[in-house]
């Protein structure tokens, strides 16, 4: 939905007008993606993309219904959230979303303030990282994720992973050992596991854990239900591996309280409502002695490209996203060695090449 003409006459001189659109795009997966909550085969997300001066720039929407957004809310949410931009300049209208957005969907205050970025970049040449004022660096390798799978469909999956340094299995059914014990048998490569709050069982999840530092996982994320906060800091008291917090973080807030549960924290731009709020919130987990790694929902290299700004000041990357899917919208952002780089244009560094 295209809103405004393209030029606003102030005193009989042009300037150009921002434009916006959001719309709808399916993705289709490259394998059917199961976790410890449920299978997927696609995903459909909002998108946002602005127009000025003839620049075009583009956000991104993946919304979870594990943190109770569906499309419809995100799209509330785009709408809602476009209405605070325009109530300010552009300048501060980043800003203003993360003070006033608070109400929102993240995944659509995250699209927005991406989509700002991007434009902000694109007008001055600069790209997303320095926009956000993060520093320079290089980005550990990322992750690639293994969905729940038969034992042969796994095995297949790991030789299609075979460029990647790190495997992160999804867990958190009862058959664990059998997955850890069938990737291992087909791989050295280092493993995380991510039970997406499957163990239920504190005592139950420490021997799982126990058994899993001998298989040469370097790390837990999520073992039990967020919450279990408690429960958390005796297990990690107990555990041979560092224990990461996901769906246990959400705002910058929740640091301070997860600094005795976790050893670490699962940072995600759509989660938490945009780059410039992980960015702060990649800050408090430092301040917090909180480790940090940079995760991601299933979404298109235009989400990640807004993490990968970040990637640099991060200790675990874990941005494969849109490397599960079977066509990506977007092209511009690098895969090089492992590791998961910015485009070389500037802003988000990427363009869309869908068909919407
Ligand atoms: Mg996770």
């Amino acid at each position: 939905m295209d809103k405004g003409g393209s030029r606003v006459d102030r005193g009989g001189m042009e300037f150009p007008r921002l434009q916006h659109a959001f719309f709808t795009q399916r993705l289709e997966l490259r394998h059917p993606w199961t976790i410890a909550r449920g299978t997927a085969a696609f995903k459909e997300y909002q998108y946002v993309r602005l127009e000025r001066g003839g620049r075009m720039a583009w956000g991104e929407a993946a919304h979870n219904a594990r943190y109770g957004e569906s499309l419809a809310s995100v799209r509330a949410g785009l709408e809602a959230g476009w209405a605070l931009v325009e109530a300010g300049d552009l300048a501060g209208s980043a800003e203003r979303l993360s003070r006033l957005g608070s109400g929102l969907p993240r995944a659509a205050v995250a699209a927005l303030e991406m989509a700002l970025v991007d434009l902000e970049g694109k007008e001055q040449g600069r790209s997303a990282r320095e926009v956000l004022g993060v520093p320079e660096g290089l980005p550990p390798p990322t992750s690639f994720s293994l969905g729940m799978g038969a034992r042969e469909e796994m095995q297949a999956k790991v030789r299609e992973a075979a460029g990647f340094a790190v495997l992160k299995l999804k867990l958190g059914s009862d058959r664990d050992r059998e997955l850890v014990q069938a990737v291992r048998e087909v791989t050295d490569q280092v493993l995380r596991v991510d039970a997406n709050e499957g163990w239920t069982d504190a005592g139950a999840a420490l021997r799982q854990i126990e058994w899993l530092a001998g298989q040469g996982v370097e790390l837990v994320e999520q073992p039990l239900p967020a919450g279990r906060l408690a429960e958390m800091a005796w297990l990690r008291e107990r555990s041979p591996l560092p224990l990461f917090a996901d769906e246990d973080v959400v705002e910058r807030g929740d640091m301070a309280r997860l600094a005795g549960a976790y050893d670490g924290v699962n940072l995600k731009v759509m989660k938490s409502g945009g780059p410039r709020e992980v960015w702060r919130m990649v800050q408090a987990a430092r301040e917090a002695g909180l480790q940090v790694m940079l995760g991601c929902m299933i979404e298109s290299s235009c989400g990640i490209a807004a993490a990968a700004a970040l990637a640099g000041a991060v200790d675990f990357v874990d941005l494969d996203g849109h490397l599960l899917l079977a066509q990506d919208p977007f092209r511009g952002l690098r895969l090089e060695e492992g590791r998961v780089l910015p485009g070389e244009g500037p802003g988000l560094g990427v363009e869309w090449v869908g068909s919407a």
